[in-house]
């Protein structure tokens, strides 16, 4: 129960031989949501053992490659794996008419439905949502036009505290309101509290995803009180001008957003390839906020 996510890449721009480009799988009480879909994406579903046909929802963040590459191959696999739910992608407006062609001479015969949703990364947006978590857009700043995500769970149902139900004789058809909030009204006339008959529901916790962005204030206001922070760090401070440049962060500022937006934990990850020890960018994240882990891939962080 609850949210969990599993790294399958965090590497920027190139695949290394250690590190793939960016894609993560978030489980939500057994649902699973694909982040981004860079190259290599399904063998590291394949090598982390989740199941390609639990996915039916996929969120991509923005059209540079090393986010998306990894689609055309693994809804070609879905096919050939005999999938028939239909496979639902949030993205920009532009990836429909870019995957279209390329489903259509390598993928004629798909046996499922590939659905597109699009989004404006300007707003904020619910652009997902079941009967336990919400999706929402979060505005980031990137040299296109990108978005991250924030993964809420709705408010639960509340406890029942079963001795004093017992104690006040309540019917068990009153449960489902009770859980719901309800104060008990016997049908003797009297009035009980609900806060007496029931426990706190358990947190609904929430996970933002933040990729390919520079340091942003936008950020910093929708990500907070969040769980889990996941906030991309390409470089550390001494490239912080470069980071600018190309609209990326550096582990510090990535750090400065975590304390600013009262985040429980951040998560660093996009590194760019030049690095090869990432010691030095929890290092220097744990400078500015402590609790601070990097995204390693094969990795799983409860939120
Ligand atoms: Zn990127
Ligand atoms: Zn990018």
């Amino acid at each position: 129960m609850g949210l969990s996510v599993t790294i399958l890449g965090s590497n920027s721009a190139l695949p290394t031989s250690e590190r793939n480009p960016t894609a993560q799988v978030l489980n939500a009480s057994g649902r699973f949501f694909l982040i981004d879909c860079g190259e290599g994406t399904q063998l590291q579903l394949r090598r982390n053992k989740v199941r390609f046909g639990r996915i039916h929802h996929i969120f991509i963040s923005h059209l540079h490659g090393d986010h998306v590459f990894g689609l055309p191959g693994l809804i070609s696999s879905l096919g050939l794996l005999g999938r028939t739910k239909d496979l639902h992608i949030y993205a920009l407006a532009d990836l429909e008419p870019l995957m279209k062609p390329w489903l259509n001479y390598f993928c004629r015969d798909l046996p499922f439905k590939v659905a597109f949703h699009s989004f404006v990364p300007e707003e904020q947006t619910v652009i997902y949502e079941d009967s336990s978590v919400e999706v929402v857009t979060i505005p980031v700043e990137h040299r296109i036009p990108t978005a991250g995500f924030l993964f809420r769970e709705k408010p639960k149902e509340r406890k029942i505290n079963k001795e004093k139900c017992d104690y006040y004789q309540v019917p068990l058809r009153w449960l489902p309101r009770l859980k719901k909030g309800e104060d008990y009204a016997g049908e003797d006339g009297s009035l009980i509290a609900n806060d007496i008959l029931t426990f706190p529901p358990p947190p609904s916790k929430s996970y933002a995803y933040c990729t390919d962005t520079r340091f942003s204030e936008k950020v910093i206001s929708a990500v907070k009180n969040a769980d889990l922070l996941y906030h991309e760090s390409t470089f550390l401070e001494d490239e912080e001008e470069l980071a600018g440049k190309t609209f990326h962060s550096t582990a510090r500022q990535a750090a400065e957003v975590a304390k600013r937006a009262n985040v429980g934990r951040l998560l660093l990850g996009h590194f760019s390839s030049r690095y090869r020890d990432l010691k030095p960018f929890v290092e220097e994240a744990k400078r500015v906020f402590e609790n601070t882990l990097i995204a390693e891939e094969g990795s799983t962080f409860e939120v």
